[in-house]
């Protein structure tokens, strides 16, 4: 198994270092051409979305991977990369990759709680630690989608089909289930990606 990490801005080294202790072979795209490399998943680490979100457009990334996730690539966002996969952000006017069926308010913990750690259940896992940088969190979900997580009564994770989106980073953390869950997610992939 192979995954892609989005390396254009961001926390993708953390990403890429929890994948290596899990024994996966990782890719980084940064443009166009390494997207003729093999891989069975994506990661979309967390940074700065509308940076991101610009990259990916300038260097020919936006419209093939949007092709590719609506085909069934298994793609994880976390924080940045969950408003990249957003349909809708409510402070934002425009949108980037938009597959997941999901409206996130950006920046949505405001100033004074900017970063911030928290303990929650995420699906059937309890007590997951989770870290929040400057996080959006999700405000509406479409009918497809499947609410995992959520701290304070918001939604912070969330999965649609073969998309799964965190509020937090857990590649900021020791815990590593929700990387583990993310590659189950691949192993069962049965998409023509
Ligand atoms: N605040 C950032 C944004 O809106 C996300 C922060 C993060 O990914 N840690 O893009």
């Amino acid at each position: 198994m192979i995954i892609a990490v989005l390396a254009v801005q961001g926390a993708f080294i953390e990403h890429i270092q929890m994948l290596g202790q899990l024994g996966i072979n990782t890719v980084e795209l940064r443009n166009e051409a390494d997207l003729a490399q093999p891989f069975d998943g994506l990661i979309l680490p967390g940074g700065e979305s509308t940076t991101m979100g610009k990259l990916l457009r300038e260097q020919g990334m936006l419209i093939p991977l949007q092709e590719r996730i609506r085909q069934g690539l298994p793609v994880f966002g976390t924080c940045a990369g969950m408003i990249l996969l957003a349909k809708e952000i409510t402070n934002e006017p425009r949108n980037f990759l938009a597959t997941m069926d999901i409206r996130v308010l950006r920046n949505a913990y405001g100033r004074q709680l900017g970063s911030f750690h928290a303990v929650s259940a995420f699906g059937d896992m309890s007590d997951l630690p989770m870290t929040f940088i400057r996080a959006p969190y999700i405000e509406v979900v479409g009918p497809e989608v499947e609410v995992l997580s959520r701290v304070d009564g918001q939604i912070v994770a969330a999965r649609q089909g073969n998309q799964l989106v965190t509020s937090f980073h857990p590649e900021l953390t020791a815990d590593m289930r929700v990387h583990e869950y993310f590659l189950g997610m691949i192993a069962s992939n049965t998409a023509v990606a």
